[in-house]
């Protein structure tokens, strides 16, 4: 990218009521734009980091077998109507809509009805299951407060997954592989460290259900865990009975603040048996599909990540993530020229700072962005036919022979 020609800008200040700092930053670094509380454009900057978070999720995703799909955010009343969720007062995020032609229709708050319902059309026979179906789709939820920039917000993109399976225990060999699938994206996505797969409640249909948190003072949730963290659970499960069964004491337990980035739940047969999505088994006999449902969160976790790896000058984007790898600036004539040279075929890597600015201007906007990498080509450095690399996180600086520098 030729920082010259991008229409955005680096600005001053953030929305005035933007409170947290990875968000602030966000919004002064060029990656998000505000258009009202909890409700975001994303940048071209910003659009990058979501499509790099997209990779790392649909390439774990496929490993284990799953298929990707693209459904409508327009829903049809008549599914959820018979799993008793269209009425406003059982699920109160709705975003409703009407049709010119008469009728309402629902933005799409989460797919278990429209996806339960499409699989009934390919679903009929054991020879059919298991399947495992995921989307990228954008969510549409009424949240009485948006909060944290993009963390919690009105529209935002969610990867969910759905699992259909003939019996219990093709369900939980699935479960299991998808929970190592989520350890493996949270890893690759630089959180795994502070991501903790917790026991969450699991409503009437399974004992629990699991969440994945991610630690961060801006959290809203509240985890406890023990001391080598083997045993997390949320707050709504911290009770007597639980922590029996978990085998723990609840003065072991700390707390901490953490987001939800991710869920998994087993439904069994809540969506399947009321919107009949049934099968012929083997023996002849026909059953109720089991399904699982499968979360992340892709749009607020990138509001973590921001949230997490920033500093006092700005963003601090894991190398896998970032929108590009390279900040490339040339001081002087030679460096110019050499910057130029070095940018050509290597568009895609590198966010070239060609505008005609102070050097010190665009160290700023380096930092305040987030690339990983600086590259600095002067005549000082060119002294040596060495350009300049510094690395965002760690500040450490190396001079590269400018012909293998990349
Ligand atoms: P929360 O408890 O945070 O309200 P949820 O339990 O309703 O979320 P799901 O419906 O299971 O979440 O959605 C799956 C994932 O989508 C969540 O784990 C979270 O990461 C993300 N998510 C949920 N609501 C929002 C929102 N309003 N804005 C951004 N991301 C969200
Ligand atoms: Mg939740």
């Amino acid at each position: 990218m030729r920082f010259s020609k991008s229409f955005v800008k680096t600005l001053r200040t953030a929305p005035k009521d933007e409170t947290a700092r990875g968000a602030q930053f966000l919004s002064r670094a060029g990656y998000v734009h505000k258009e009202l509380a909890g409700i975001y454009d994303y940048l071209p900057l910003g659009l990058r980091v979501l499509e790099n978070i997209k990779t790392i999720i649909r390439e774990e995703l496929d490993r284990i077998g799953c298929q990707e799909v693209l459904m409508s955010s327009l829903q049809n009343p008549e599914p959820w109507q018979k799993t008793d969720r269209w009425d406003i007062k059982k699920m109160d995020i709705w975003f409703k809509t009407a049709l010119a032609a008469g009728g309402e229709l629902g933005l799409a708050p989460t797919h278990e009805e429209p996806m339960t319902k499409m699989m009934q059309t390919y679903i009929s026979s054991y020879k059919d299951l298991p399947v495992y179906v995921y989307q990228f789709q954008t969510k549409f939820r009424n949240e009485l407060r948006a909060k944290s920039g993009i963390m919690r917000t009105r529209e935002f993109l969610m990867k969910d997954l759905y699992s259909f399976a003939t019996n219990e225990a093709e369900h939980e060999q699935f479960y299991h592989a998808a929970e190592q699938a989520y350890k493996r994206i949270y890893d690759r996505l630089g959180i795994g460290n502070d991501t903790f797969q917790t026991f969450a409640s699991g409503g009437v249909f399974a004992k629990y259900s699991h969440e994945f948190q991610t630690l961060t003072d801006i959290g809203e949730d509240t985890i406890y865990y023990n001391a080598d963290k083997s045993v997390v659970l949320n707050e709504e499960v911290l009770n007597d009975e639980v922590l029996a069964e978990l085998g723990v004491k609840r003065e072991e337990l700390a707390s901490a603040k953490a987001a939800e980035v991710g869920n998994i739940f087993t439904l069994k047969t809540k969506y399947s048996e009321p919107l009949g999505l049934v099968f012929n088994d083997q023996d002849g006999q026909r059953k109720t599909v089991l399904m699982g449902c499968y979360g992340i969160g892709v749009s607020r976790v990138m509001g973590v990540i921001a949230e997490k790896f920033c500093d006092d000058r700005g963003l601090v984007w894991p190398e896998q993530i970032a929108p590009y790898k390279y900040y490339l600036i040339g001081i002087g004539e030679e460096g110019s020229k050499q910057a130029e040279a070095l940018y050509q075929g290597h568009e895609d890597q590198i966010l070239y700072d060609d505008r005609n600015l102070r050097p010190g201007e665009k160290f700023a906007d380096a930092e305040l962005m987030g690339i990983p990498y600086r590259v600095v080509i002067s005549d000082k450095t060119l002294a040596d036919g060495k350009a300049e690399i510094v690395n965002r996180a760690t500040g450490a600086s190396e001079l590269v022979d400018l012909q293998n520098i990349l």
